[in-house]
């Protein structure tokens, strides 16, 4: 994925805080983000899941939620030691002994899709099914789309051949705009990427907004929603997307996550001045 630079984010992040955000910030102590392997329900039946350590001010979110067979997984993180340690110690704790029964993929960026294979090109949830936005499959499978490619997006395409390539046929895509399944919403959030999709899911009284990378970083792209990111494949659409996302974020009062998000990586969003403020969540771990 391409670098940000971190200079930038420092004098940025030091941006006055909003009075809401700063009283909580003085009446809790800045919370220390839990080990690789751990887990927090932020909704009945809705895990955060930690897989990775900050790689300098980025982030790796998944969210697993339960289902009635066992636990659907947004996106499955890198496949590297710290994130396979971290399945383990989930799938022996947290997880109660549940399987992996669904892997629901927003889109096909590295960090994104990584974990459903070992290197070695084994699958490492044996038993999952495998589902992936239709206008994602599309245009990464596309070998023409593929030749017109350089650099590191040529990486990506090679590389979503080598995840999904010899298991094309275990793999079911779905049209985003519908529910995938029962309680799971699938919306399109075209623009970080052409099939980039985001979900809505539904807890209880609450509901939560899987943004995936439709807001990269809080403090960059809620605050200033028309900034580009230069990894925004088109970046016209994606702040057309991110606009959306945000608006019904704020007037809905949903619960917001996004996979590069800082910990505790979920909150409501507020408008505040011509952009958006996340209000981190109160948490609990497991
Ligand atoms: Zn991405």
């Amino acid at each position: 994925m391409p670098r940000i630079r971190i200079p930038a984010i420092r004098r940025i992040g030091i941006e006055p805080l909003p009075n809401h955000a700063l009283s909580t910030a003085l009446t809790f102590p800045h919370p220390t983000p839990p080990a690789p392997g751990s887990a927090i329900e932020v909704a009945p039946g809705i895990l955060w899941v930690r897989l990775a350590l900050p790689f300098r001010l980025d982030h790796v979110n998944v969210y697993l939620i339960e289902d009635g067979a066992g636990w659907a997984v947004l996106d499955t993180g890198l496949d590297d030691a710290v994130t396979r340690a971290a399945w383990d110690a989930l799938l022996d704790g947290a997880l109660r002994g549940r399987a992996l029964t669904r892997i629901l993929v927003t889109h096909f960026h590295p960090d994104h899709i990584d974990g459903i294979k070992t290197k070695d090109g084994d699958k490492v949830f044996r038993n999952a099914e495998i589902l992936v936005p239709e206008p994602e499959w599309t245009f990464w499978m596309d070998d023409g789309n593929q030749s017109r490619a350089s650099g590191s997006v040529l990486g990506y395409f090679r590389n979503a051949r080598r995840i999904f390539g010899d298991i094309a046929n275990e793999v079911h895509r779905f049209t985003p705009g519908a529910e995938v399944v029962p309680g799971i919403v699938s919306l399109p959030a075209y623009g970080h990427t052409p099939g980039h999709t985001a979900f809505s899911i539904q807890s209880g009284k609450q509901s939560l907004l899987v943004m995936s990378d439709t807001v990269r970083n809080p403090e960059l792209f809620a605050r200033h929603p028309d900034w580009q990111p230069i990894f925004d494949m088109d970046g016209a659409l994606a702040v057309k997307t991110r606009r959306r996302m945000l608006d019904r974020a704020a007037a809905d009062r949903m619960l917001v996550e996004a996979y590069h998000f800082p910990f505790p990586a979920c909150g409501h969003m507020i408008r505040r001045g011509a952009g958006y403020e996340l209000v981190p969540s109160m948490w609990r771990p497991l």
